[in-house]
């Protein structure tokens, strides 16, 4: 497995929509275990492929304590939602900026497993409001979109500034 880089805010990569994965291979499941291990060095709860400059629908996942319960999502749709609530949600492409983003509490989605094998599940809570944070990846949406413009704007302007000191410092 291989610690991948996690592209910040306004990177390109982070505004494609990503394309469906035809064969889950062996290149697919390496790609999700080197998500699935750059997620827990970030300390995140979801990571999607867009996020590592890579343009296939892949979501990882893991909103346990423990990080023992890793959740990979090939191809992953919402099929169905209900209620809604407010919560601070923070993005592992958007280091240091949190706000609140209404959501559905509840989710029922579809996806390919780590095997290729199509599932269905529910979710509810955090994992449910990750489950939509991931796919939104996949589409393109960040959760700062849920804000006003002007609050984006700020972000962009903290994030380019961020760059700059990055680069700066080599
Ligand atoms: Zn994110």
């Amino acid at each position: 497995m291989a610690l991948l880089d996690i592209l910040v805010y306004p990177d390109p990569w982070l505004r494609k929509r990503a394309e469906p994965v035809t064969e889950v291979d062996g290149d697919v499941r390496r790609l999700a275990d080197d998500m699935l291990e750059t997620m827990y060095e970030a300390r995140g709860i979801g990571l999607a492929a867009p996020q590592v400059g890579d343009g296939r629908r892949v979501v990882v996942i893991d909103v346990s304590e423990e990080h023992d319960t890793p959740r990979v999502l090939i191809n992953p749709e919402i099929l169905e939602r209900s209620g809604e609530a407010s919560g601070e949600e923070g993005c592992l492409s958007i280091p240091g900026y949190y706000d609140e983003v209404v959501r559905a509490t509840w989710v029922r989605y579809r996806a390919l497993d780590r095997d290729g094998q199509p599932f269905e599940d529910e979710a509810e809570g955090t994992l449910a409001v990750c489950v939509q944070h991931e796919i939104d990846h996949l589409e393109g949406r960040l959760f700062i979109d849920y804000l006003s413009e002007l609050k984006r704007k700020r972000v962009r302007k903290r994030m380019e500034k961020r760059e700059r000191q990055v680069s700066a410092a080599g």
